[in-house]
């Protein structure tokens, strides 16, 4: 097969990368130092409308510090999702806690109901904590994913966060530029309505750094710890006094320079994605045993990635994927159960029916911000010879 080769999501470098990544270089400001840093956690703390951010070097790091602010800690556990990257989960392990897997609903986040029958059969209320009767341990979080750019429930999961007294904790490393456009939060983005949220810069998300996260939370206090955590836990600047554990998680002035270029271009590279969500969705939804699995209603997605549902049982998943890799075009499935993981398998579980059907069905097709027509075309095209 001759044909260019259709990559499944690449960065988009066409705005001020290198002029900015330059700037840093000629300043000789490269490393942990430098004023990109703190403009680039002011502007995406502008952009996702909350007083500050704070910059760490992954989505992961994000979500361990997350963890450590929210004061999660050893013992305690965490209702989590199974239909999602593994990082998402591991922070709770680092911080020695449990998860608890939930399955989800048809946004492919964790589902409400089923996170509040787990709750309603499993826990009670002891001196104001959640404690799982079972296992005795505090229930003390609940770790939602916005997966795929797509809104997880929010209204119903702050709901029941209250009603039992947990944490809510938004890893929205999927989803940085999804909001509400109506209800009760209107206008409100996500990783912004919980007690902590995390964004990720990686590579394949909607804009990078190369590798970076940021960290936000409603809780001022939380933020300045999220920021002091990252640094080494730095009491006192010259005498190198430190009062408590710290990490080295800090961003670099190169890497906030390739995101400050990147933000800029942010609303374009939606744009983008919503447009050739709606080609594919006109050209595949419904035909061929496929469905194009829909965002939410009442929000605006970044439509990160886009799921091609095989809902005709002829359709194999795998023989899909190489299928189109014959054609030169490269797709993946959605990830394998986190509860299915070596280190997860015995964790507890309920509701998991609709994330196997999902893992079982969809399939990742190419939506880089870089992508064109004749490219989607193509995407289209092999999948109808099917
Ligand atoms: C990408 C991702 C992460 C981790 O972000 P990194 O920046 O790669 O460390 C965590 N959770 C989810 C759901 C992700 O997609």
């Amino acid at each position: 097969m001759s044909e260019k080769f259709i990559p499944l999501s690449v960065p988009n470098f066409a705005g001020n990368e290198k002029e900015y990544v330059n700037e840093a270089v000629v300043s000789e400001w490269v490393s942990t130092g430098g004023s990109k840093v703190g403009e680039f956690e002011e502007k995406i703390a502008e952009y996702v409308h909350m007083p500050r951010a704070v910059a760490c070097n992954s989505g992961t790091s994000g979500l361990h510090l997350a963890m450590m602010i929210a004061g999660v800690g050893r013992g305690d556990e965490v209702l989590a999702p199974t239909l999602t990257f593994i990082a998402a989960v591991n922070p709770i392990r680092y911080v020695g806690a449990e998860p608890v897997f939930i399955g989800c609903d048809d946004s492919l986040c964790m589902s409400p109901k089923l996170a509040e029958e787990w709750l309603a059969a499993h826990t009670e209320m002891r001196d104001g904590k959640c404690v799982n009767k079972r296992t005795g341990a505090h229930v003390k979080a609940l770790l939602v994913v916005h997966v795929f750019g797509n809104m997880a429930d929010i209204i119903s999961l702050r709901a029941l966060c209250e009603k039992y007294s947990l944490l809510l904790i938004e890893d929205a490393t999927e989803a940085l530029g999804t909001y509400y456009t109506e209800g009760a939060l209107k206008g409100k983005m996500a990783g912004t309505m919980g007690d902590a949220g995390v964004y990720s810069f990686n590579g394949n998300k909607l804009i990078t750094t190369g590798a970076g996260g940021m960290v936000v939370s409603n809780h001022a206090d939380w933020a300045e710890h999220a920021k002091h955590l990252s640094t080494q836990a730095k009491a006192d600047e010259l005498q190198f006094l430190h009062d408590e554990i710290g990490y080295n998680y800090r961003l670099t002035n190169l890497q906030a320079a390739l995101g400050l270029a990147q933000l800029e271009q942010i609303e374009g590279f939606i744009a983008h994605k919503h447009e050739m969500y709606d080609f594919y969705k006109e050209q595949l939804d419904g035909k061929n045993g496929f469905r194009i699995l829909p965002f939410a209603e009442g929000i605006r997605s970044n439509k990160w990635f886009y799921s091609l549902y095989l809902e005709d049982a002829r359709h194999d998943r795998d023989a899909v994927i190489e299928h189109l890799k014959k054609h030169g075009i490269q797709s993946r499935p959605v990830w394998a159960l986190i509860n299915e993981q070596a280190d997860y398998a015995r964790n507890e579980t309920y509701g998991l029916e609709l994330a196997q059907d999902y893992r079982a069905k969809i399939v990742n097709i190419p939506c880089s911000t870089n992508l064109t027509k004749e490219d989607a075309q193509r995407v289209v095209d092999a999948l109808l010879a099917l």
